[in-house]
């Protein structure tokens, strides 16, 4: 059996990290992957949002040197598709000038690949001094009187000291230690992704500073776009629970849209892979820590409950549960009891105040991009008549405004209620009881009178409407 203060399932951004902090602290640190090298299996698109930047030094040796895929972007674009598959329309947006953070003015997310990313990562924490046991699946847990004490690898090699499971979605850290049997369905999110090679240049070329897009659809779950230097994702994801027949079968609708082909060809772009991930979705992360274990990243179920950014929470959690593994094992207590201060710790940080509204973060997702029967088949038509139904040169502009707002009107019975049950309580999340004081019954009274006078004074009924 090898000795180590601290052995990591994981090599991925939350492991890496862990790693990193746990070296660079003192510990004798060993962290295991199971492909060949981190980030094998390219996992997954990688957006990596301005967040890493303020707060991990690292990041600014993010280079196209180290990470050829490298690929900065400002803009997004949200396409709407409407139920015959054609682009409606699209919305294009680059940051504001509200944005408060200055490099966030100038990049939405930083593209990389996996394959990229994870070993450039991993470097800084062989460079600390941890051990990458590369090539090498654990399979179980090392127990002593019921206790976790360490790990057992395919060869059946032991290795004990404190464990950080950082095994990504499907940990075996998680399942072994009791911490959980499996997800629910409603808590992870089955992803197909393709992946399409094009020509370094020319993503630069036709599509400007775009960094992603998102394709919003009555007629598949929406789908995301994710650039890189050399290629691009295109993907789409939903509740386990969801799907009624094989995922790729919504992916190949986005991907075969007229519009979408015609993207393909300018691109020139090529199938490179496929690929099918499971993707956590939690309102709160639960059950994190267990006596001498602590679960990060994934494993945990880290992602952002509204986008599933999940790179940033990953190397947050990774860098907090290394620093508790120090002052547990300098104080010769790793039981539960003492690894509470690890829930302690992420909560207090941009990651937990992001959960503070999970539940009201997801419910709105699971209602917008998760449903498009329900809520596409409406939300598209009325965004496309707010943002382009002016353009309608048959009739003079007034009558045309009218006409609009007619159409809108119609969509009400469904939009009403879809703003009281998911947009209202997210609000009064942000805004507290200021949202109460907006809706007085009295303010909103005393406004009334001014409307019905402005309503008052609409021109009469043109003949022909
Ligand atoms: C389709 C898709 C798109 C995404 N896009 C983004 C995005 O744009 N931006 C973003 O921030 N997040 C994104 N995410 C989320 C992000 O990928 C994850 O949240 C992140 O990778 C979590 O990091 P991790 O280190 O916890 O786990 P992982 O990245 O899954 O790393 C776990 C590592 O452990 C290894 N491993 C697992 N089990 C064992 C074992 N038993 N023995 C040895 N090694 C093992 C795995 O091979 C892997 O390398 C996306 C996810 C998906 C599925």
């Amino acid at each position: 059996m090898k000795t180590y203060d601290v052995v990591i399932v994981g090599a991925g951004p939350a492991g890496a990290t862990a790693a990193k902090e746990a070296a660079e602290r003192g510990l004798k640190t060993i962290f295991f992957e199971r492909g060949r090298k981190p980030g094998e299996k390219n996992a997954s698109g990688c957006g990596l949002g301005p967040r890493m930047w303020r707060e991990f030094d690292i990041m600014q040796e993010l280079t196209p040197e180290v990470c050829p895929s490298m690929r900065a972007g400002a803009a997004a674009r949200n396409y709407f598709v409407n139920e015959d598959g054609v682009v409606a329309g699209y919305l294009m947006t680059r940051p504001t000038e509200s944005v408060s953070y200055e490099p966030a003015k100038s990049f939405i997310t930083m593209n990389v690949y996996r394959s990229d990313f994870d070993p450039w990562i991993a470097q800084f924490a062989i460079d600390a001094g941890a051990e990458l046991k590369s090539a090498t699946l654990v399979v179980d847990l090392l127990k002593e009187d019921g206790k976790v004490i360490g790990v057992v690898d395919e060869k059946g090699e032991k290795y004990r000291g404190f464990v950080i499971g950082a095994d990504g979605v499907i940990s075996m850290v998680a399942r072994q230690s009791g911490l959980r049997t499996r997800w629910q369905q409603q808590q992870v999110t089955l992803v197909p992704q393709y992946d399409f090679a094009v020509s370094p240049g020319k993503i630069d070329d036709i599509m400007g500073d775009e960094a992603l897009a998102v394709w919003w659809s009555a007629t598949f779950p929406a789908a995301y776009q994710v650039f890189f230097r050399d290629g691009f994702h295109v993907g789409l994801g939903n509740w386990m629970t969801w799907w009624d027949r094989n995922p790729r079968v919504y992916l190949d609708r986005c991907v075969g849209l007229p519009y979408f082909q015609r993207l393909l060809r300018i691109l020139d772009a090529k199938p490179r892979e496929f690929q099918v991930h499971l993707l956590p979705w939690l309102e709160y992360p639960y059950n994190t820590h267990t006596d001498n274990v602590i679960l990060v990243g994934d494993a945990a179920g880290f992602p952002c409950p509204l986008e599933a950014e999940g790179i940033y929470p990953a190397m947050v959690t990774g860098r907090i549960a290394a620093e508790v593994a120090v002052e547990a094992l300098s104080s010769g207590d790793t039981s539960k009891e003492a690894l509470k201060a690890f829930d302690a710790r992420w909560q207090k940080t941009s990651v937990g105040k992001e959960f503070e509204a999970g539940r009201e973060l997801a419910a709105i997702w699971r209602a917008l991009p998760f449903s498009p029967k329900e809520t596409m088949t409406w939300f598209v038509p009325m965004m496309m008549d707010v943002l382009g139904g002016i353009f309608d040169w048959s009739q003079p502009h007034v009558r045309r405004v009218r006409q609009i707002l007619q159409n809108v009107k119609s969509y009400a019975p469904k939009a009403l209620p879809f703003f009281m049950q998911y947009v209202f309580p997210l609000l009064h999340k942000v805004l507290g009881d200021r949202l109460y004081k907006l809706m007085d019954p009295q303010t909103l009274a005393a406004a009334l009178p001014k409307v019905t006078q402005m309503m008052k004074q609409e021109p009469p009924t043109t003949e022909g409407e």
